[in-house]
């Protein structure tokens, strides 16, 4: 049942003695039915011990020093830890110290959430202390252990357990929620880049308005200043960033200050949100004049942010795919003239052709050559 390489590595470490398991992800996904992306293993030997044993490979050893070595096997990275327990956290985020133990309930204890932390042994089966068969099953997300001290020492964890309700559809158990919210200002020592990961695995997912009315401390904590606490609009079909465009227009504000997005994000963030405030089109003339002014695929983004808040623009939707499909000119690239067709001072030459354009759009003049040519003349004209 599992892959040739992830047998291979565990009959290397068990044939010198050491117990071995597959752990985490892998374990919660064959037990729901869904193939894993991949198997990690949990081990008694300590690094040094498989550094030996996997010597005859190429190993990845950027996790090394908390337990981690990743030999590659048949061209594929089989990644081993340790048993280890951890201590500290005054960071609120990386223990303070790392001990390996020789016990795999240890191992499991340090871990996340119930559904998270159980083993699987070809021939031992399952080791599941923390009741995460039970709860997979019941479809309930919960810390493994008192929820307030776990999340308390990593606060990533907040946003790891709202990631994976939304991923698996499951519910917060009442503690855990709790818990969460009450830890939700010690985000405030997670590193942007981490927090926006998480945050474009929840606010990304379709199913991500399940986890938001009841999270407002989370939310406030890393989109400061929303104040949007209404979760119906997104529950509507869009992605990450669009979504960051709905929450910062129903707030009023920046919401985005502390994430770390791409320029290319920012730059679509700001632009959408400034266009929400413009007339929503009405018939077809109107869509063309959207996408001609803001490009098609803005156009698109537009109409799906206006239905989410309350618009009915489905109507608008198909025209806009009408006129995309029948290749209708929405862009002054797509004019039968360009530039050098007009005869005019070159900082005029923009406006010229984006009146010629409108009058494509509008339907006043056809998109043909000689008729454009005219029109030109008329518009200097004006
Ligand atoms: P995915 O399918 O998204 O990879 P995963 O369960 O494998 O899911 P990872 O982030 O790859 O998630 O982590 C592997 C395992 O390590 C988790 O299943 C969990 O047991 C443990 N883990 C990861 N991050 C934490 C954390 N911040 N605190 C405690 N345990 C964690
Ligand atoms: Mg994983």
């Amino acid at each position: 049942m599992l892959p040739k390489h992830v047998k291979r590595a565990m009959r290397i470490l068990e044939k010198a003695g050491h117990e071995v398991w597959t752990v985490g992800g892998c374990v919660r996904d064959r037990l729901r039915g869904v193939t894993p992306h991949d198997f990690d293993l949990t081990t008694s030997a300590t690094p040094k011990q498989m550094l030996e044993l996997f010597a005859d490979y190429r190993c990845i050893l950027a996790g090394l020093s908390h337990g981690t070595v990743t030999p590659i096997i048949e061209h594929h990275p089989v990644e081993i830890t340790t048993f280890r327990t951890e201590s500290g956290y005054r960071d609120h985020r990386r223990p303070d110290a790392v001990a390996f133990t020789k016990d795999i309930r240890e191992d499991l204890a340090r871990r996340d959430l119930t559904v998270n932390a159980m083993a699987w042994h070809p021939k031992r089966g399952l080791c599941d202390p923390f009741g995460g068969a039970a709860d997979l099953k019941d479809g309930i997300i919960r810390a493994v252990g008192d929820p307030t001290r776990r999340f308390d020492e990593d606060a990533l964890r907040i946003l790891r357990a709202l990631r994976f309700a939304v991923r698996l559809g499951f519910a917060i158990e009442e503690q855990t929620a709790q818990a969460m919210n009450a830890a939700a200002p010690t985000l405030n020592h997670i590193a942007r880049e981490r927090i926006t990961e998480e945050l474009r695995g929840i606010l990304g997912s379709d199913g991500c308005q399940r986890v938001w009315d009841d999270y407002m401390p989370i939310w406030r904590q890393v989109l400061p200043g929303v104040t949007d606490t209404d979760s119906a609009c997104l529950g509507a079909p869009l992605d990450f960033v669009l979504r960051l465009v709905l929450i910062g227009y129903r707030s009023g504000c920046d919401v985005t200050e502390r994430l770390c997005l791409t320029k290319i994000e920012r730059k679509a963030i700001a632009r959408l949100t400034a266009a929400l405030d413009e007339p929503i089109p009405t018939d077809v003339i109107g869509v063309r004049r959207l996408a001609a002014a803001h490009g098609a695929e803005d156009a698109d983004a537009l109409l799906r942010l206006w239905h989410a808040l309350g618009h009915d623009t489905e109507q608008a939707g198909s025209w806009l795919c009408e006129c995309i499909e029948r290749g209708d000119c929405m862009s002054i690239e797509q004019l039968d003239i360009s530039g050098a067709d007009v005869d005019a001072p070159s900082a005029q030459i923009g406006t010229v052709l984006r009146a010629v354009l409108d009058a494509v759009v509008s339907e006043q003049v056809p998109n043909e050559r000689d008729a454009l040519l005219s029109y030109v003349k008329y518009v200097k004209l004006k």
